[in-house]
């Protein structure tokens, strides 16, 4: 079987919802098609910013944008709450032709972090800003800031109530796989949003947005802000990573596909096949997912849960969207 997907772009986008995807047998048609809709819009948005003549980075910013905007996914608006119900939200972007990066970790009132994230890439000499010095340094720039009950969601204040009561199941931080993996637990079920672009000029760039896992312990912080384990961008890809946080970290995921090709010569398939599969899914079952694209406009949607909600766009402006079934 073919380890590629086989998808070529010149200019264009993929983009991901998470893998805490509601179960196929749960999931209402309508629901699925909002879901579809939602992810076919965010792909225009970074689609008409490319076509404009826009970089890489800024598309990767209004698609992104457009998923933290809508209350289905797990970042901004409908972000994931912690142990204390009080939601703390990760963001980071990366351009890959210098590898500038910017992120920030617990925030709570930008109301899209992936713009304060870009504020933190464009104006400062930092790469990584938390909690209460990150958003100073957004409101000084002017960035739109939201209110604590915007982000909030019913949705979520169920999946927080559901993992409260399954706190004795909360996964095991040593890394164990939980019996039916990760993916079928409550504090997984959430909807991390990610994407990486390829521009005209052949630039990449990835970023990635989240309110980290329900029920999260004060404090935490996953991988989506950590550059090289969520998010990576260089000349020879971009990464955009989905899944279980602290594993993430750990094999330095979006890095380790940039590193595989740059020492090996792998192409970005096999790259991203060990990662997920060989690494990932061998230490612990149904653990995440990613989207990525490499120098030559190839993308990869790969992932090792039973879905992940995710799309991608090339120059004929026409968005592909799924969100079951993946490849082995
Ligand atoms: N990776 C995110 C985190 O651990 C969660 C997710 O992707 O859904 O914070």
């Amino acid at each position: 079987m073919s380890i590629t997907s086989e998808i070529r772009v010149r200019s264009g986008l993929a983009i991901h919802g998470g893998v805490g995807t509601i179960s196929e047998s749960r999931m209402s048609a309508e629901l699925q098609a909002a879901y579809e809709e939602a992810l076919a819009v965010s792909l225009l948005a970074g689609h008409e910013v490319l076509t404009g003549g826009g970089s890489a980075v800024d598309g990767v910013v209004a698609a992104i944008c457009v998923m933290e905007d809508s209350p289905l996914f797990n970042a901004g608006c409908g972000s994931n709450l912690d142990e204390r119900g009080v939601v703390t939200m990760d963001a980071s972007l990366m351009r890959g032709e210098d590898r500038a990066a910017g992120a920030v970790a617990g925030v709570q009132t930008p109301r899209n972090p992936i713009r304060a994230a870009q504020l933190v890439l464009e104006r400062s000499e930092h790469v990584l800003l938390i909690a209460e010095g990150a958003e100073a340094f957004c409101r000084d720039a002017g960035l739109p800031i939201e209110a604590a009950g915007y982000f909030v969601t019913e949705r979520r204040l169920g999946d927080l109530e559901r993992a409260r009561q399954r706190k004795d199941e909360r996964p095991n931080v040593l890394g164990d796989a939980t019996p039916e993996g990760m993916s079928e637990h409550p504090s997984f079920r959430a909807g991390t949003v990610g994407a990486v672009a390829r521009d005209s000029t052949g630039s990449l760039a990835a970023g990635t947005s989240t309110g980290g896992m329900a029920n999260k312990a004060w404090g935490r912080v996953g991988d989506s802000p950590v550059i090289g384990a969520g998010t990576y961008a260089s000349r020879r890809c971009a990464v955009s990573g989905t899944g279980w946080g602290e594993r993430f970290i750990e094999h330095a995921v979006a890095y380790q596909i940039h590193a595989r090709m740059d020492l090996t010569g792998v192409s970005l398939a096999e790259a991203v096949h060990a990662v997920v599969w060989d690494e990932l899914a061998a230490r612990v079952p149904k653990s995440g997912g990613l989207v990525a694209m490499d120098a030559e406009g190839n993308v990869e949607l790969a992932f090792n849960t039973p879905g992940m909600y995710r799309g991608w766009i090339g120059e004929n402006g026409q968005p592909h969207v799924d969100i079951y079934g993946g490849r082995g």
